[in-house]
């Protein structure tokens, strides 16, 4: 009877232990979320995504190379 009580309170206790030390670990998570996303442009003729960097701009509009950026300006002259 004080042989399971004891094995009971050890059971306890390494849950405890495992639940605090799983609580401390730090929250490395965080980083995985890719904080490029945010600068996505849509290509004004074609509507492909494509990070800002790499698109062409015409004004206020973005496009995904130059001969889009063309068609589109032809189109709508
Ligand atoms: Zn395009």
């Amino acid at each position: 009877m004080i042989g399971r009580l004891l094995f009971i309170a050890v059971v306890i206790v390494a849950l405890y232990w495992l639940l605090r030390s799983f609580l401390k670990r730090p929250a490395a998570n965080d980083e995985s979320s890719p904080s490029q996303v945010k600068d996505m442009v849509r290509c004004a003729q074609c509507g492909v995504h494509l990070p800002k960097e790499e698109s062409v701009t015409a004004g206020s509009r973005f496009f995904c190379c130059e001969d889009h950026r063309r068609a589109f300006e032809n189109r709508s002259e």
